[in-house]
């Protein structure tokens, strides 16, 4: 095995980080006023709106690492 830690340092979310919703890998992350959740990039585009808007004051946005993944084969 070899380790990829140069790539993986640059990102905050790792594969322990899991959708709220489906358990999927997360990539996003949403600081919110009362907590914080996690979102698959399908999970996190079905809550993105208003109601999360008014909740989150910090959005980590990890979703181009699914473009990432793509190239690897590996299908989310
Ligand atoms: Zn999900």
């Amino acid at each position: 095995m070899t380790e990829t830690s140069e790539q993986t340092s640059e990102w905050t979310l790792t594969a322990m980080d899991r959708c709220d919703s489906c358990s999927a890998q997360a990539y996003v992350h949403v600081k919110g006023i009362s907590g914080e959740l996690f979102f698959c990039g399908h999970h996190y585009n079905k809550a993105n709106g208003d109601k999360l808007n008014s909740f989150a004051f910090e959005v980590i946005d990890e979703r181009e690492r699914l473009v990432e993944n793509k190239l690897k084969g590996d299908d989310y």
